[in-house]
């Protein structure tokens, strides 16, 4: 019954994996099989077209003419068949080099609609390198190859097969003792044991191998995902260069590197050791299975069963079969094999995309006056140990600014993004109008926000494009965007205006912003999209002082009838907020004026004291 389920549900997964494949690259079955066919039957016309030439040249009314024609024909077939295996072999990896573009795009698209908590869950990351990495080689795609692999065996089997057949129907003529040691099924059950031997002992080595491949796999990933992320992280940002100079972490970096590498060069040296000594003990035995042929098909030979160029085509045959037999029980295995691969990544599409999407419209009326409230809220990062957040309670609504102080890690930021609906909470709940977030339409409820987080993001795309976050837009709005966040002079220099592109990636002439600049920007992104509700997690970190002054003067203009949180270190420029509150180790330790908290003389006081000496 298990048995039974398990096939139908590789059944269903290879639909599923067909589908997806077709529906990414078109004609890729086609292709595919059209490739193992040239293959399997490209060998067969050399060896019998040769077969040919030398019965022929070996016969005493030889046909020169006759022999001419098959020798320009072998050539004629020898070079289309190759031009013809590379041309489909070229357009099958076009095709596959864009499946796996695709996969690449896929996993990535997918973590965008997943929660943004699970980008933060180490176990998922590792899941969506390991589909990239295997991309090639194993899951879905190498379905495709497989495929090819099985097929080709199955003709190259099927044709060896009726030749075989010929080549042991082949009797040696007379009653002679050779005829009759040659002609007994006892030496045609024996030459088929040999035969079913070298497989069999050929298979074995193989699926030991494949084994040990992948438990050396599962070994080194760790050593290769290291590597990888050094690389990554430290060599192709080249904004990383400005530490690795000063600290002259360099060295560090590369005896990391080197560590890493040598670890995983030795457990590869240890594989392919065992690789190669499995690889000459099976091709060993291959060998001397193949004298056994030459042997049993030249003393047939001998005795008369057949012409010699015969022999030629005979041993061709049987090699085949047996190369045919073995690519078949390996790709079998390997397809079946793969089914966990191909699992991996249907599981990851599988995922559910944002938990709780709603479908509750959020209305003009609920923009125009909203009320925000914290119902005991606690909220664990996936894979963390304690909770960044702690049983949170408060409430805000359209019209207060409202400030969220603490020290460094004490949770404001977590807040933020729980109220953003980028993490859910594990307890309590977080209502809007009195109803849980959760439950109002995903989308409409982001439009609520304008947010600048500590870590924004700017593209390499044109200016414009970072300002609206989108292609088509209102290029007025977008320019006084930018002018009210502090722009507006840098602007005023850029000849490309909103098309200027920002970075080098995609243009020669891209303009590197500095990281005040950058500030400006994402506060200008944050300014178009004018929201009932703006966020800013510490907007100004970059900014000077006249700047920053600046835009607090600004934000509190665009602010005025909406509501707005800040997050700022600098107490100064939250004390114009109508309620402040002080974060600590993940709890609200105190709230109220700024007045009410000095007065109180808690932690708002300390932080406040340690700062002001330094305004004095
Ligand atoms: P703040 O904004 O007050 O500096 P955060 O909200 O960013 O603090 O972080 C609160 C706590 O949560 C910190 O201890 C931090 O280490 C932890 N934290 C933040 N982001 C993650 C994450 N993605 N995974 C695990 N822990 C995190």
């Amino acid at each position: 019954m298990k048995e039974k389920k398990e096939k139908a549900f590789c059944w269903k997964t290879l639909k599923r994996a067909a589908g997806y494949l077709s529906g990414e690259a078109h004609g890729i079955f086609a292709l595919t099989l059209v490739t193992a066919l040239l293959n399997a039957v490209y060998p067969y016309a050399g060896i019998l077209l040769s077969a040919e030439i030398l019965t022929q040249l070996s016969s005493p009314a030889r046909d020169r003419e006759h022999i001419l024609f098959l020798a320009a024909l072998l050539v004629v077939i020898n070079f289309v068949g190759r031009r013809l295996l590379d041309f489909c072999g070229q357009f099958l990896d076009v095709r596959m080099y864009t499946v796996m573009k695709h996969i690449e795009r896929d996993v990535a698209a997918k973590a965008w609609r997943m929660d943004y908590a699970m980008s933060a869950d180490p176990k998922l990351n590792e899941t969506k390198q390991r589909i990239i990495r295997w991309a090639y080689d194993r899951g879905v795609l190498a379905l495709v190859w497989q495929i090819r692999e099985i097929f080709q065996a199955c003709v190259t089997m099927g044709i060896s097969v009726a030749l075989a057949a010929e080549f042991l129907g082949a009797l040696v003529p007379g009653e002679g003792r050779a005829a009759r040691l040659l002609n007994h099924p006892g030496s045609v059950l024996l030459f088929l044991g040999l035969f079913a031997l070298s497989i069999a002992y050929g298979l074995y080595t193989s699926a030991r191998t494949q084994k040990a491949f992948c438990e050396a796999d599962e070994r080194l990933v760790k050593y290769s995902n290291q590597m990888i992320h050094l690389t990554d992280s430290c060599f192709e940002d080249y904004q990383n260069g400005k530490d690795i100079r000063l600290f002259q972490g360099a060295e560090m970096i590369l005896r990391n590197l080197r560590a890493n590498k040598e670890a995983w060069t030795r457990g590869s040296q240890e594989i392919y050791r065992y690789n190669r000594r499995m690889t000459s003990l099976s091709l060993l035995v291959g060998r001397l299975f193949h004298l056994a042929v030459y042997l049993f098909v030249g003393l047939k030979a001998i005795y008369g069963a057949f012409g010699v160029g015969s022999i030629l085509k005979y041993t061709g045959v049987v090699t085949q079969l047996g190369d045919g037999i073995t690519q078949f029980c390996d790709s079998i295995r390997e397809f079946l094999q793969n089914f966990q691969y191909v699992k991996v990544y249907f599981d990851y599409l599988d995922m559910p995309d944002f938990t709780a999407a709603g479908e509750l419209p959020v209305t003009e009326q609920i923009r125009e006056n909203y009320e925000f409230e914290f119902r005991h809220v606690s909220y664990t990062y996936p894979g963390a140990a304690s909770p960044s957040l702690r049983d949170i309670s408060c409430r805000f609504r359209r019209g207060e600014k409202i400030a969220a102080v603490g020290r460094n890690g004490s949770g404001k930021t977590t807040f933020i993004k729980l109220l953003c609906r980028l993490c859910e909470p594990q307890e309590g709940e977080i209502l809007l109008n009195g109803v849980d977030i959760r439950r109002y339409d995903y989308i409409q409820y982001l439009e609520l926000f304008s947010t600048v987080f500590q870590d924004y993001q700017i593209f390499a795309f044109r200016l414009g494009e970072n300002v609206a976050a989108e292609s088509e837009y209102d290029r007025e709005r977008a320019v006084k965007a930018l002018e009210d966040a502090g722009f507006g002079e840098r602007l005023a220099a850029m000849p490309q205006g909103l098309d200027t592109w920002l970075f080098k990636n995609f243009s020669e002439e891209g303009v590197e912003l500095s990281g005040g600049e950058s500030q400006k920007v994402a506060i200008a992104r944050c300014l178009y999209k004018d929201a009932a509700f703006v966020v800013l997690d510490e907007p100004t970190a970059a900014l000077d002082p006249v700047a920053e002054a600046d835009i607090y003067q600004r934000m509190n203009q665009f602010t005025l009838d909406k509501g707005a949180i800040y997050i700022s270190h600098r107490l100064s420029s939250c004390h114009f907020c109508d309620r402040i509150l002080v974060f600590e180790q993940g709890r609200i330790v105190e709230q109220g004026t700024h007045e009410s908290l000095i007065a109180a003389e808690g932690l708002y006081r300390r932080l406040w004291d340690a700062q002001a000496k330094y305004y004095v």
